[in-house]
């Protein structure tokens, strides 16, 4: 996919009838900069960077859109691509994905933001972006081991919309409503469903209720669905609640927005979480063509504002299972200030044997970033156990043995190398 980093400092009104090309705009929510203030380094300005990739999009399917609006996070919820009609005018449909958009019924509804749809392939069903948001009919097969709750959440679920498995933490859950719709998600059982945005407000009460009356909450997950699809107000007095619970140290969001909807990361967005510190956030990464010059802005903006960023990438076969993709992604992270944090094997969710690799593919590929590149850019690859066992860590094994006390261990570039091992050598009485 094509993108240019390049900007300009004029922003256009309209992009109908003018030649594609890479602006910064002023967002809706975005305010205008003072003539008498000093140019800002770029990662300080609050404007708003339009790729020619995205002008491009946005003049040929919404020609009476403007720049403002493609930038604006909410004509970005309110013009997503949710139906066949939708997808019929910017896709070539293959057969298979036409029959599952029919046949679909229930949660994890199709839903692609126009930001997200620009980067689809327009001819090619294959393509590793596309077979992450347009159904196959795969979908609907039932696999063995596959369940709508692989991980057990609703059994370690003391009220609804939380999930409490370990003494010091909780998962909250606070909104079933995501701009895009991973057609491998974890949660496809609840996200989308009952016409989206369904968790009720007296949910999440009950759920600030429970965490307030146990002290031994330090760490709070906030998740959903997409807890940034949820608007400042909303999202301030969540963490408000939080932040004023003696207990809770540690604040956590997981979101995919700023990769699907780089827009919804405005000023007042990243002024508001400042006040929440030490607030992390986890970030839904899948494919090097998700770093776009956007998305580059958006966690630039993130972490501006201190917000220490990680990456959550999940292993699908023919997305992202292959050594030189997934050294570009981790990479690319590094460059865009995101610290690969977990790479999951995916989970065994119905419907998901066409996305799921054997476990051994992520070990290899763990063996094929470790040493080869920084190590700031090797995750920890995980298999979240089945029924609530956790996050297992799964790394290759360089462990050749020992020598008398000397261990022998296998370096990454195929060399064999000891290491006097103290402990070995007490053993044996190896004084040196
Ligand atoms: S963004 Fe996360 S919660 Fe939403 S559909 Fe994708 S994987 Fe599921």
């Amino acid at each position: 996919m094509k993108t240019a980093t390049a900007v300009a400092e004029e922003p256009p009104s309209t992009t109908a009838g003018r030649r594609p090309q890479a602006v910064q705009v002023s967002g809706p929510d975005q305010p205008a900069i003072a003539s008498h203030e000093r140019p800002l380094p770029q990662p300080l300005r609050q404007r708003l960077v339009l790729s020619p990739r995205s002008a491009e999009f946005l003049h040929r399917y919404y020609p009476q859109a403007t720049a403002g609006d493609w930038n604006d996070w909410r004509w970005q919820n309110r013009n997503r691509v949710r139906t066949l009609a939708d997808l019929e005018r910017m896709l070539e449909l293959s057969p298979e994905e036409r029959a599952a958009i029919l046949r679909h019924n229930g949660p994890l509804p199709v839903g692609i933001t126009p930001y997200y749809a620009s980067l689809l392939d327009r001819h090619d069903a294959g393509q590793p972006l596309r077979r992450t948001v347009v159904p196959v009919l795969g979908e609907y097969e039932r696999g063995r081991g596959e369940n709508e709750d692989p991980l057990g959440e609703d059994t370690h679920s003391p009220v609804p919309g939380l999930v409490h498995r370990y003494p010091d933490r909780v998962l909250l859950l606070v909104t079933n409503f995501c701009s895009v719709y991973c057609r491998y998600c974890t949660r496809a059982r609840m996200v989308g469903a009952a016409g989206e945005r369904s968790v009720r407000k007296a949910d999440i009460e009950a759920a600030l209720d429970y965490i307030e009356r146990t002290p031994a909450i330090r760490d709070v997950l906030i998740s959903g669905g997409d807890p940034l699809s949820m608007d400042d107000d909303r999202l301030d007095y969540l963490l408000g609640r939080l932040r004023r619970m003696p207990h809770v140290e540690f604040l956590r969001i997981g979101s995919k927005q700023p990769v699907v909807q780089p827009m919804r990361v405005t000023a007042e967005l990243t002024r508001m979480l400042k006040r929440y510190h030490p607030l992390w956030m986890s970030l839904h990464f899948t494919h090097p063509d998700e770093l776009t010059p956007e998305v580059a802005e958006a966690c630039g903006r993130l972490a501006d504002a201190g917000v220490p960023l990680g990456s959550q990438t999940v292993l699908l076969k023919d997305v992202n299972d292959d050594l030189p993709t997934l050294t570009r992604l981790m990479q690319g992270l590094l460059r865009i200030r995101v610290k690969p944090y977990y790479l999951y094997q995916c989970d065994p969710i119905s419907g998901s044997a066409h996305f799921r690799t054997p476990v051994a593919k992520g070990v290899e590929l763990i063996r094929g970033l470790r040493g080869h590149t920084t190590g700031y850019a090797v995750p920890t690859f995980v298999v979240d156990a089945p029924a609530g066992g956790g996050k297992i860590p799964l790394a290759p094994d360089y462990v050749a043995g020992y020598d008398g006390a000397d261990l022998l261990l296998n370096s990454y570039d195929g060399g064999t190398y000891r290491y006097p091992d103290p402990s070995r050598s007490l053993a044996t009485g190896d004084a040196q």
